[in-house]
């Protein structure tokens, strides 16, 4: 039945279909009634947080039943040391989702467009929609010029017009890992008119190692139109409380903290990414770990006669060669969550995430078993 308020949302909401999240462990456990379900669909980090974030958030829930400090000083102040910006520059966000929803909502509207990949984040078509902009989506490589699946940046500059305001970059990309070295990203952002707002999305930075893949932060003077956006939410652990942040040109950031819900980062949230960010040891056994089970899973695709995407986050995405929509009910039943990814346009993919050692030769148990 059609909804019976459709006709009064408003424009953008009309064909908006909701994000599709990763299904939580307690509601497969319930559907399943089974308990010590897997889930290794939505790129967290299997380590969990860092011990030093527990602790600061032990020492601030004396502090809940007042509103979080709005301005997020105290954060701010330590990502701006970080980075070695000016903390002006620097915009809170409740996940780094709710920067690029900011961004959208401060740049974008009816009229204007956003231009990004084929296979991007699901979250910049979203946002695009929403505020009633149109998206413009440049096709991905097909791999005879760039690695396939990946963002095709002369592509991308082609769609770049008159109504153009944002473009969306993921580097690397969820959900192909694919990413983009420096000189190329350098080139196109030299290239484009300084007054279309270029955001490069680093939701997976910390986990990269390629001696090419550039820190864009490092842009940030010479392009005033260019948004980082980083998460705690992947290499720190800790998605549950949801922190991002973007950063800007102090007046791209005025923009942006205009657009924002005044107490958008929770008490908790700011005290645990101050502590997060400082502890450098829990951050390096995430990226050893999550090289090794890179490493694990690839190995097992190779064996398995599977192709993937080579990735440099903390998922690979891998060609099942029949609808992956038909093995991901049967790893449900075995008690393992992946993710599919039909709606990015690749229904024979599966996205899995880096997990514990033990957590990916259960993966890979269980997948070749219903394979
Ligand atoms: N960007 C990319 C590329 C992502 O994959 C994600 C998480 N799925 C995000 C941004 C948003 O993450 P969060 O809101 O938790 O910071």
């Amino acid at each position: 039945m059609e909804n019976l308020f459709l006709h009064i949302a408003a424009p953008g909401v009309h064909g908006l279909k909701p994000y599709v999240p990763g299904k939580p462990v307690s509601e497969l456990e319930r559907e399943l009634g089974i308990s010590g379900a897997l889930k290794l669909a939505s790129n967290e980090n299997p380590l969990g947080p860092s011990p030093k974030a527990m602790a600061a958030i032990a020492e601030a829930m004396s502090e809940l039943a007042r509103y979080p400090d709005g301005g997020g000083f105290l954060l701010r102040q330590g990502l701006a040391e970080h980075h070695d910006v000016e903390p002006a520059g620097v915009t809170l966000g409740n996940g780094s989702n709710d920067v690029l929803d900011i961004i959208a909502r401060t740049f974008l509207g009816s009229g204007t467009e956003a231009v990004f990949s084929e296979h991007a984040f699901a979250v910049y078509p979203i946002c695009t929609q929403l505020v009633g902009a149109q998206a413009r989506v440049a096709g991905a490589h097909d791999g005879s010029a760039g690695p396939r699946y990946g963002h095709d940046l002369a592509a991308l500059r082609a769609l770049v017009g008159e109504r153009t305001r944002v473009i969306f970059i993921a580097n690397p990309n969820n959900p192909t890992g694919t990413w983009l070295p420096s000189d190329e990203l350098l080139e196109f952002l030299e290239g484009l008119p300084k007054t279309i707002i270029t955001v490069i999305d680093e939701a997976y930075f910390e986990y990269v190692d390629e001696s090419e893949y550039p820190d864009a932060t490092r842009w940030l003077e010479r392009f005033p139109n260019l948004i980082v956006t980083r998460t705690f939410s992947k290499a720190y652990g800790l998605a549950a409380l949801r922190v991002g942040y973007g950063l800007s040109h102090p007046h791209v950031a005025d923009l942006l903290n205009r657009a924002r819900q005044p107490f958008n980062v929770n008490v908790l949230a700011q005290v645990a990414a101050l502590a997060a960010l400082h502890d450098r040891d829990h951050l390096h056994r995430s990226r050893v770990l999550n090289r090794e089970g890179m490493a694990q899973l690839t190995r097992a695709f190779q064996g398995l006669g599977l192709e993937y995407i080579p990735s440099v986050g903390n998922f690979v995405t891998v060609d099942l060669g029949r609808p992956a929509a038909e093995v991901d009910r049967a790893l449900l039943r075995e008690g393992v969550i992946a993710r599919t990814i039909e709606g990015y346009g690749l229904p024979n993919h599966l996205r899995v995430t880096v997990g514990l050692p033990e957590e990916n030769t259960r993966f890979i148990t269980v997948l070749r078993k219903v394979l």
